[in-house]
């Protein structure tokens, strides 16, 4: 039996399948399904035909009756050899399929996109037809499915990268533009130059907005386009498709900038940087720009005084006319010997270093010339029979040049490896040594040596680091063998350390407590280490005598360290084998150890935190390191968070920390203000912390590393302030507008609710609720017993007279947000809580799951803090 390809049946049967699939009789739906292509004369023009008539082709995430059809399909026409557009004999019969099934994906959903695109053989279509359906797109404010299509069809290279890109990337969709330009170096340069023309101070978003008037904006999405994310978008993106940074004039000039305000800021404001490490820096950073070599001078002015402006406005011969007042004349005053930059020579600068300094520090216990520079592969050969003898203990240490954020992952400059009586450094900046496949080899050999026991202090970062600096180790992964992370050890003894005194008494020093390796190695040695080459700039030749010195001293140490606590572990509350110490889990995140990478690059060690007494004692959570005593509730901190970190904020606010946000990045006099008026810790990030952190009183102002995802930033806050959690907590306040009161609604007004206003259609409610009632299902296997819910969070609950019976709103002005209720929920949860400030509706179901899944650790982790402090 034969049916012909009338529009009459194929009504009939689409009206079938429509009904099994409402039903989700899904077996049933596809033997029907299968059977009916089966029977067309022709099934290339029957799916069309059925798939024309389909409805729910509304933009929707869940599965559509259209896309199960054209999943069948694929299926079915495995068996049916015949069944394809090449076979088609008739030409005209071909391509008038092909039309029709161009202008089902214009007309539709993305869904039906690959398929369509597969099954109708689209891709041999004539070029200009697609581009003029491409086009069509665009014109129709579909900007997206434009760059989906123009990019499946593989369009780009005739396509406007302009025109395709700047709406997706106004919308926030800036992934589907990276990936419209993935594959075309050309397009990856100039989207990435679009970018950085952004950054230029000139830019005018309205000018671009303008050239697409049909183009609606949300607030959220105009808020992306500013600065400090572009700048970070373009650095992203300058290192995923190799980009010459030379092309990205803007974003450069701009990170360069910030670099400097920071190293002023370092040298002027803290202190804490040394005339030499600054002078190092401040050099790469603004060779080769006359305009940088002008901020320079003017910083200058302002924080050193005439005299430094004038001598460097001389090195760098600074044009007169871009001097700021009085450093001509300061210069006309100055003999030439007076303008000269003279090389400082510290004292420091020396081997021996003074007595005061001996007292205060830990010092290397080897002569000078026991510690050997590593340039070549005979030097190399030496090192390598030293280091590679079974039963050796060697201390690993790596540097590199802090980044200051210009670049994001560091090359190695040095790899330090002590043995017991002697020390190597290897210069991965000599020629020789770098990408010599011999130093790759032996780096391979001496990490995987089981033979040989490695130590380190927070590996992981340096494992980044030499995948960054050597690319050929990812393509061999390297695995860490006869390792001993001396930070998990470190963690051990933490717990033991807590509140004893111990049979080695800790000298206090006077100033900033220690922290990370230095704090270790002054529990065990007796004395901290001196950081002041922290800084340094790692890429200098030669080193100075102060940095060979530090970097010898940062490997040493940890074998030093070793010894002393092999040769008696009950003495620190250590089991008598270090190495069955295994990671305490708040370290074990993958998270934690890129916060910890992303850390050293700024310029702030890494192996220096993931070590204190709050559990982690967070260099990029400064301001006040120290947190004793007894744990605060989250409804008891109150903060100020500036918009870089919205994320977090809203995390916060999930788990009931009261969280006010701020709208605008740049006023940050205002957060100073309701800071002091309302009592509330600043959140903050970056270069506003210091201008910041003067205007409030100690320890009332944070900053957190904007490079972590906003879940980690909160772990490190709650952690930070001592906040326990309960689960309670979670969802005990709007995450959207910060208020803690809700009114509790039981299903049956919320059904009558929804039946007013329409919401709820008894025929519709089938087939894009039907994912969601399986989703609803499954949560409810999963998490609670039936019989109403479990969750009681700590809030305010409003009386039902704070809710107009018949406009659905609250005495504020709120509206219930009926519409975001799926009305497929209604059968399955009893209970809804609606936020009286803005009407957000929450349930009970797979947020909450989600919530509480996503801060189980810091569940953990607290509950953990807080059993320790009892002992
Ligand atoms: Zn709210």
């Amino acid at each position: 039996m034969i049916v012909q390809c009338v529009s009459e049946d194929v009504a009939v049967l689409r009206e079938q399948l429509c009904d099994l699939w409402s039903r989700k009789e899904l077996e049933e739906l596809r033997l029907r399904t299968a059977s009916g292509f089966s029977r067309f004369r022709s099934p290339l023009a029957g799916l069309l035909m059925l798939l024309d008539g389909c409805p729910g082709v509304q933009k929707s995430r869940s599965t559509t009756l259209g896309q199960f059809l054209l999943t069948e399909f694929v299926r079915w026409r495995r068996g049916q050899a015949r069944v394809s557009v090449k076979e088609l004999k008739d030409e005209e019969e071909k391509r008038n399929l092909q039309l029709q099934a161009l202008e089902l994906i214009t007309a539709s959903q993305p869904g039906y996109m690959d398929l369509l695109l597969e099954i109708y053989e689209l891709k041999n279509l004539e070029k200009n037809l697609l581009l003029e359906h491409v086009a069509f797109l665009q014109n129709s404010c579909c900007f997206r499915e434009a760059a989906l299509l123009g990019m499946k069809l593989g369009l780009q290279e005739e396509l406007d990268m302009e025109q395709m890109c700047v709406p997706l990337i106004l919308m926030d969709k800036l992934p589907l533009a990276e990936a419209y330009v993935q594959d075309h170096a050309d397009l990856q340069e100039r989207l990435i130059r679009l970018l950085d023309s952004w950054c230029s101070p000139d830019f005018n978003l309205e000018d671009v907005r303008r050239q697409f008037p049909s183009l609606s904006l949300s607030k959220h999405q105009t808020d992306q386009i500013q600065p400090k994310l572009l700048i970070r978008h373009v650095f992203r993106l300058m290192e995923k498709f190799s980009i010459d940074p030379g092309l990205c004039v803007n974003a450069v000039y701009k990170r360069k900038l910030d670099s400097l305000r920071f190293l002023m800021y370092k040298r002027f404001g803290e202190k804490n940087m040394t005339e030499e490490n600054w002078r190092d820096h401040v050099q790469v950073t603004v060779e080769g720009s006359v305009d940088l070599q002008v901020v320079l001078v003017e910083l200058l002015v302002k924080h050193s005084g005439l005299k430094a402006a004038a001598q460097w406005a001389k090195h760098y011969s600074v044009p007169r006319d871009r001097l700021p007042i009085g450093v001509w004349d300061t210069m006309e005053t100055l003999s030439s010997s007076q303008l000269e930059i003279n090389e400082v020579c510290s004292p420091l600068d020396l081997w021996v270093t003074p007595p005061s300094h001996q007292l205060q520090f830990y010092q290397l216990p080897l002569d000078q010339q026991r510690v050997h520079t590593v340039e070549n592969s005979e030097q190399l050969q030496l090192c390598r029979d030293s280091v590679l003898q079974a039963g050796r203990v060697v201390g690993v240490d790596m540097e590199w040049r802090a980044g200051f954020g210009t670049v994001s992952t560091q090359r190695i400059s040095l790899i330090q490896l002590a043995v017991k009586e002697r020390v190597f450094l290897l210069d991965l900046c000599a020629p020789g040594l770098s990408h010599h496949s011999l130093t790759v080899n032996f780096i391979r050999a001496l990490l995987t040596d089981t033979s040989v026991l490695k130590l380190g202090y927070g590996m992981s970062g340096d494992l980044r680091s030499l995948v960054a600096t050597w690319p050929e180790l990812k393509e061999e992964p390297l695995e860490f063998k006869g390792v001993l992370d001396l930070l998990h050890v470190h963690q051990q003894l933490q717990r033991c350390w807590r509140g004893r005194t111990g049979p080695r008494p800790v000298e206090v020093n006077e100033g900033p407590a220690e922290k990370g390796l230095s704090l270790l190695v002054q529990q065990v040695l007796g004395k901290p280490l001196d950081k002041t080459e922290q800084l340094s700039n790692w890429e200098r030749r030669p080193l100075r005598t102060g940095q060979v010195r530090y970097a010898a001293i940062d490997a040493y140490c940890l074998v030093d360290v070793y010894l002393t606590l092999s040769a008696d572990p009950k003495a620190f509350g250590l089991p008598d084998d270090l190495l069955s110490i295994k990671p305490s889990p708040s370290t074990k995140s993958d998270s934690d150890k890129k916060a910890k990478e992303k850390r050293k690059q700024t310029g702030r060690r890494g192996r220096q935190s993931g070590i204190g007494r709050t559990g982690d004692q967070d260099e990029c959570v400064r301001g006040n390191g120290e947190r004793h005593g007894a744990s605060i509730t989250p409804q008891e901190l109150r903060v100020v968070c500036d918009n870089m970190l919205q994320g977090l904020g809203r995390y916060l606010r999930c788990v009931g920390v009261d969280v006010l946000m701020l709208e605008n990045t740049d006023d940050h006099k205002v957060a100073a203000q309701i800071a002091r008026n309302e009592g509330r810790i600043i959140l903050t990030s970056g270069q506003p912390f210091q201008t910041l952190r003067s205007q409030v009183a100690e320890g009332r102002c944070l900053t957190l590393d904007c490079s972590e995802k906003a879940r980690d930033q909160a772990v490190r806050v709650l952690k930070h302030f001592n906040v326990h959690l309960t689960p309670s907590d979670i969802f005990s306040r709007c995450q959207a507008c910060n208020n803690d009161e809700y009114l509790k609604l039981p299903r049956e007004d919320m059904t009558q609710m929804m039946n007013k206003r329409g919401l709820i259609q008894d025929t519709v409610h089938k087939q894009d609720d039907w994912e969601a009632q399986c989703d609803a299902q499954v949560d409810c296997n999963r998490s609670r017993a039936p019989g109403g819910p479990a969750f009681t969070p700590h809030c305010r609950w409003a009386p039902r007279s704070a809710l107009d019976a018949h406009s659905f709103r609250f005495s504020g002005g709120a509206e219930v947000q009926l519409e975001t209720v799926p009305p497929g929920l209604l059968p399955r949860i009893p209970e809804y809580f609606i936020c009286t400030r803005c009407g957000k509706v929450f349930w009970e179901g797979s947020h909450f799951d989600r919530a509480l899944a996503q801060f189980q650790d810091v569940l953990n982790i607290s509950d953990d803090d807080t059993t320790a402090r009892k002992h």
